[in-house]
């Protein structure tokens, strides 16, 4: 039943995007957003992706759904940037999934989507998870450099969790190094996991890429992240992911941290 309705929601219009704040941990400003994919489902309401993100892929469906968030979410920054265009940078990050870089010319796409909206190159990110690249680095790399050579920037999600060796590591186009929320949960509790954090950041620096912190829950994370030098955070500390319909309201209140 799932897949038959997973089949049809896109037709039917029944994904949606959640935006979750970034804020810039030295200014303590909002720089762009995170886009999540929903599925309002007609029955049970609103379903996150550890739902139907399996049997998504699994049905070969992440390739258009890949395709819809990001064109929905760059239609959607193009709205906001003409909004709060003194709110600079402001950006949008897109998961992919690894199905979707083999199955498709993600280059292309992410050329016609920027052509399509005019949105500056940088202003885009896309996420691909550490994990995802392990399992087929070359051919990641290679599509990874292509996007880089449009100057969209690009993130390397769930970072710590994916057994990068380091030599891809320092091959990788890569912008963002994103901590995964495991080790930040830690922060505070556990010594291991601030020396893991702390090297974490320490490598990124190094290797000439910017750190975003996932899943920043309390005060005192934040404050061990600034200490770090970490330039990014993302949690529920700021804020959880909101509804495209609430942004608006959220940035103009200028909330900052
Ligand atoms: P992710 O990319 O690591 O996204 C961050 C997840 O952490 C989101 O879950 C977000 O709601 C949650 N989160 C954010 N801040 C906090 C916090 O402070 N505490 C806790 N406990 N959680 C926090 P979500 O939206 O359920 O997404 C789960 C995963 O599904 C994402 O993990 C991502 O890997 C995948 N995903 C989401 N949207 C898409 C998409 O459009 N395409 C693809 N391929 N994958 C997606
Ligand atoms: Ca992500
Ligand atoms: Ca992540």
């Amino acid at each position: 039943k799932l897949e038959a309705e997973l089949r049809q929601a896109l037709d039917r219009q029944e994904f949606r995007l959640e935006y979750q704040p970034i804020v810039a941990l030295k200014s303590g400003h909002v720089t762009g957003f995170e886009a999540l994919l929903r599925w309002e489902h007609p029955e049970y309401g609103l379903a996150r992706p550890d739902v139907f993100l399996e049997v998504a892929t699994e049905l070969g469906l992440m390739t258009r759904i890949g395709e819809w968030s990001l064109q929905e979410a760059a239609k959607q920054l193009k709205l906001w940037q003409a909004e709060f265009p003194m709110i600079r940078p402001l950006t949008v990050s897109v998961n992919f999934s690894l199905s979707h870089l083999a199955n498709a010319d993600l280059a292309a796409l992410v050329n016609e989507v920027l052509l399509a909206t005019g949105i500056d190159p940088p202003s885009l990110k896309i996420e691909i998870t550490e994990s995802d690249v392990m399992q087929d680095p070359e051919a990641v790399t290679s599509v990874l450099k292509q996007i880089e050579s449009q100057k969209v920037q690009t993130c390397l999600d769930d970072f710590g969790t994916g057994y990068s060796s380091l030599s891809y590591l320092q091959q990788l186009p890569i912008t963002f190094l994103k901590i995964d929320q495991s080790f930040i949960r830690r922060l505070g509790a556990d010594d291991d996991a601030l020396a893991i954090v702390k090297t974490i950041v320490v490598l990124a620096h190094q290797l000439g890429r910017q750190v975003i912190a996932e899943g920043v829950e309390t005060t005192e994370q934040l404050t061990t992240l600034r200490l770090l030098g970490c330039e990014y955070g993302q949690g529920y500390l700021f804020a959880k992911p909101l509804p495209y319909a609430e942004v608006s309201a959220f940035l103009a209140s200028g909330r900052h941290w």
